[in-house]
């Protein structure tokens, strides 16, 4: 399971960082940084509430 980011449209909401803190992270930069790419089956709900509700679809979830 991996989670990419299109930096090119993420806008730093930080909606994903308030479902997952310990995943997500809005950097000094503006945009969110993954505080870990280590994911197990018990996190998979979490991201795709994470890709669902990002406001300018920049996440991605892959198997
Ligand atoms: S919810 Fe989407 S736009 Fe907002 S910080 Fe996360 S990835 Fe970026």
């Amino acid at each position: 399971m991996k989670i990419t980011i299109d930096t090119d449209v993420c806008t730093g909401h930080g909606i994903c960082e308030s479902i997952r803190e310990d995943i997500f992270e809005v950097g000094d930069d503006g945009l969110v940084h993954l505080l870990t790419t280590e994911f197990t089956e018990d996190d998979r709900e979490d991201l795709m509430d994470a890709v669902d509700q990002c406001p300018t679809q920049a996440l991605r979830l892959e198997d």
